[in-house]
């Protein structure tokens, strides 16, 4: 199961799409299980790497995943050419995943283009690698065309994912 869990207020009702976006997507249950506090000690923009780690627990099951939504931004990534901007964050494999909803202007408009984030993010914790179709979810964020795609998956990487959350069911 998938569970959402806020930094940050959000309406009811884009929680809702957002779940039924990833109920879609992956065919496992999703939920908003709970809004948790921000850790001490952070500002915006929000180090996602630290913010992951110290986020604070969320009840869930084995298998299940978590993902942290802020409406706030998270800081740019270094890069040896410069910085890069974070929309998201997860560990290949984990268990947790976190995304910013401020890549859109306004999430009833933005809904897909956060969705598309949530997948990618999911996805690498569901064991996905990057993907070469452009219209797929785990093509690589930071391409110009990104957050113009729909919140879909390739049947590829549909394929896989479905693999590995039926084997982590059973
Ligand atoms: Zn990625
Ligand atoms: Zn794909």
């Amino acid at each position: 199961m998938i569970r959402i869990a806020t930094f940050d207020p959000y309406e009811e009702k884009q929680l809702k799409r957002l779940c039924e976006i990833l109920y879609t997507a992956f065919a496992v249950g999703t939920e908003h299980s709970s809004n948790v506090r921000l850790p001490e000690g952070f500002a915006e923009p929000y180090e996602a790497a630290r913010l992951l780690e110290e986020a604070p627990r969320v009840h869930a099951y084995a298998d299940d995943k978590v993902l942290f939504l802020t409406s706030k931004k998270l800081k740019d990534r270094a890069l040896p050419s410069g910085s890069a901007p974070t929309n998201g964050l997860s560990k290949y494999a984990g268990e947790k995943a976190i995304i910013t909803t401020s890549v859109v202007k306004d999430l009833e408009q933005g809904m897909k283009t956060v969705a598309r984030h949530a997948l990618h993010q999911l996805g690498h914790t569901w064991e996905l690698h990057h993907c070469l179709d452009p219209r797929c979810a785990m093509y690589p964020t930071w391409t110009p065309s990104f957050p113009q795609g729909e919140p879909i998956f390739c049947p590829f990487c549909r394929d896989r994912s479905d693999q590995k959350i039926r084997l982590a069911k059973s």
